[in-house]
Formats: C-alpha cells, structure tokens, sequence
C-alpha cells in the first residue's frame, strides 16, 4: 500500500510561493507529495492486464487515469528520477509501448527516457498541453488522436 499526492490547485506550483522563512527565502507549492520511505510504484497496474497491443505510459498518475478512461490502457511512471529497472519488464509484452510526456522542457526528458529505458514511442503533444488540458479542449476523441493520427 501506497499513497502519493497531487496539488489540484488551480495555480502553477513551480510560481507559487507557499511560504517564506525568517530569511526571506520563498518555499514554492510542491506539485507532488510521496509517503516519507516508500519506494515508487508503476500507477494503474491493473492496465496491464489489459487485452491491448499497445500501452501508454505519462509522468504522473493524472494523466494516466485520464488515458485509461479514453480507452488507452496506461501506467504513470513517478517521475523519471523514480524509474525502477523492473518498470521496463512490465511493460514487455506490449508491441507499442508510447510515451505520453507533456509538451514541454521536462517532457522531452522524460520521453527521451522512455525511449532508451523502455523503447517507447514518444506521443507528439503540442507546447504547453498535455493529456489532459487536450482531453479538456477536445474530450475522448482529441485524446485518442493522438496515437491514431
Ligand atoms: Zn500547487
């Protein structure tokens, strides 16, 4: 049993300054909070149960959930600095393994990552959205066209 959890703030946590120390020195909102001595685990495993050719994997357990419920089976990888070997044996018995990395500086590491680690096919998002700002633009359909087009 694990926990993690996300900001649902509507604001940019890298901005957001929470508080500041005694010194002035700002301490800004953390998107993603971890259980202190967990290890990190693959999000959404029961995906890959799935009868499914293809698989798709995102940064972040959010845009999993939302892949998932557009028909795309998908686990969400912790971060790239979380990735364990074994992640890569999950995802083996797929024949398309595709990279769902928001569009942006982080996003091309991660999907860069994925590609060495894993042999995913990286998934072209536009600058500055990701699965689920196109899933709030364009619903369902805008999601799957993204691996049909
Ligand atoms: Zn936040």
């Amino acid at each position: 049993m694990n926990l993690r959890f996300r900001c649902l703030k509507p604001h940019d946590c890298a901005k957001t300054v929470i508080y500041t120390d005694a010194k002035g020195k700002p301490s800004y909102c953390r998107k993603y909070l971890s259980m202190d001595g967990m290890e990190s685990n693959l999000f959404n495993v029961l995906d890959l149960k799935k009868d499914s050719l293809f698989i798709g994997v995102t940064e972040g357990e959010l845009d999993a959930i939302t892949l998932s419920m557009c028909g795309i089976p998908a686990v969400g990888v912790p971060g790239v600095e979380n990735w364990q070997e074994h992640f890569s044996r999950c995802l083996a018995d797929f024949d398309v393994i595709y990279s769902f990395a928001d569009g942006d500086t982080a996003g091309r590491k991660f999907s860069k990552f994925l590609a060495k680690e894993a042999k995913a096919r990286p998934v072209r998002i536009p600058k500055g959205e990701d699965v689920n700002s196109i899933y709030v633009k364009g619903g369902a359909d805008a999601v799957r066209a993204l691996i049909e087009g």
